[in-house]
Formats: C-alpha cells, sequence, structure tokens
C-alpha cells in the first residue's frame, strides 16, 4: 500500500519550539510503513539565510531519500523580491512542489496584501499553496482564505489541520465552494475528518502526520473510517496528494 505524507516538517521550529531530526522522520516513516511524502521546514528565525538553510536542509533530505518533495516555507513579511527569489529558487532550482503559509507561526493575516503576495507567487510558479489553520485563531480561522480562493481560482489550496477541530465546518465548506480548495486534516478528531470525507465523498482530503509522532494516530483514524468506506482508501493515502502536488512516486515493488 502506497502512503504519501502530505504535511511534515524538519528541521527546529522557533515559534512552536520543536526538533523533528532526519532520523525522527525516517525512522518513524519506516516503521509505520509511509512511503514518502512532502517535508516542509518548521518556522525558524525570520532571516532570509536561515530559511535559505532550511531549505538546503529539506532538499538534502529528499535528494537521500526516495519518494520525498520540498515545501518551501518563507516568511510573508520578508521583502516581496527577497521573497519572490527564494520561492523561485525552492522551486526552479531544489524541485520543491508548494508554498507554505503559517498565519500564527508567520504572523500574517491570511487576508492581508503580503499574504496574498504568497498566492501570487504560487501562480507565477505553479504551484499549490498550504496554509496551517486551528491554532492562531483569529488569522488561522479558515473563513480567512475565502478571499484568496476567489481571487486565486486557478492555485490549488490545502487547508491544514482542516481548522483544528473547532472550525472545521468552515474549511469544509470551502472544499465544497471552491474547486481548487484540497484538506489535510492532521491534528483533528476523527469526527471531523469523516464529516469532511462525507461531505466531499471521500475526495479532495490527504492523509497526514504534521509530526511522526503522530503518525500511528492518523493512520487509526483513516483505517476506522475506511473499515465503512475501503473505496475511499487510494484517494486517501496517495492518489489525492500526487495530482495535487504533482508528483509521480516510485513503487517499492520488487
Ligand atoms: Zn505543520
Amino acid at each position: 500500500m502506497m502512503i504519501l505524507d502530505a504535511h511534515s516538517h524538519l528541521g527546529e521550529d522557533v515559534v512552536f519550539d520543536c526538533v523533528h531530526t532526519e532520523e525522527d522522520l525516517s525512522e518513524n516513516n519506516q516503521k509505520y510503513g509511509i512511503t514518502g511524502g512532502i517535508v516542509q521546514p518548521f518556522i525558524g528565525r525570520p532571516y532570509l539565510e536561515i530559511t535559505r538553510q532550511y531549505h538546503n536542509r529539506v532538499s538534502d533530505f529528499c535528494r537521500k531519500y526516495k519518494n520525498y518533495w520540498g515545501m518551501a516555507s518563507i516568511n510573508p513579511h520578508f521583502t516581496p523580491k527577497d521573497y519572490a527569489s527564494e520561492a523561485e529558487r525552492c522551486i526552479k532550482e531544489l524541485g520543491f512542489v508548494g508554498l507554505k503559509l503559517t498565519p500564527a507561526g508567520h504572523a500574517v493575516d491570511p487576508e492581508s496584501k503580503d499574504a496574498l503576495f504568497v498566492f501570487e507567487n504560487a501562480r507565477k510558479l505553479q504551484v499549490p499553496v498550504m496554509v496551517h489553520t486551528g491554532y492562531g485563531i483569529p488569522f488561522a480561522d479558515p473563513v480567512k482564505l475565502k478571499k484568496a480562493a476567489m481571487r486565486y481560482p486557478d492555485v490549488k489550496m490545502i487547508i491544514a489541520h482542516l481548522g483544528n477541530g473547532f472550525f472545521a465546518d468552515q474549511a469544509i465548506q470551502l472544499a465544497l465552494e471552491f474547486e481548487q480548495v484540497y484538506l489535510e486534516p492532521s491534528g483533528c478528531g476523527i469526527g471531523e475528518t469523516y464529516k469532511a470525507l462525507c461531505a466531499l465523498e471521500g475526495k479532495k482530503v490527504m492523509f497526514s502526520s504534521d509530526s511522526p509522532l503522530q503518525i500511528p494516530t492518523e493512520l487509526a483514524k483513516y483505517n476506522t473510517i475506511l473499515e465503512r468506506h475501503p473505496q475511499w482508501k487510494e484517494d486517501i493515502f496517495h492518489k489525492t496528494a500526487e495530482r495535487v502536488f504533482g508528483v509521480r512516486p516510485e513503487s517499492f515493488a520488487g
């Protein structure tokens, strides 16, 4: 069974004060049967040089391990020139497949000019934008993403954490309303995750862990749901992520 993790982190985070090493990721992914996925840095100190180092570390990991692709996370309050050049370097030189926006960590309102500039870059580079939701309300309220969804119908958007439970309905509503909006329910309860899957008939929802510690919990959540809806399996575990990020994993067969 192919399983892609749409949301994992590598490195150190100065906002949420945590660390995931290369070993944490590779050991846990192997232990729990994760085939690969999308790896993004954590939030580092807000300097361009540190941002570049974080991205290089993710790039090294993706080169070393098969079936991993990077996602760039750049502070939207950098100068537009710095933001754009690092985004372009990540996508065009390092082969990354998306941009991340973290309203709480980046101190950005998703309706603001700086946040919309992230979508502008994503449009230009033709990659999706993943946005953290949940912790950090009001900036992290999924409803704050409606403006970008309306303005950038051609940019795929992934609502991370499905609004963290309390705000799941807002996230589900956006995914129903906008064709380009997808959901990633890591850290969310089984109730909200199941509600999202039912509303979207098993489409547009991607397996993701956010943390190696959380992999078994997330797997259990989906495996319980799949007892009732086995036909959703391939989309949840890899097909939706393949389409959203435009990646083609190599199988481990043989
Ligand atoms: Zn995360």
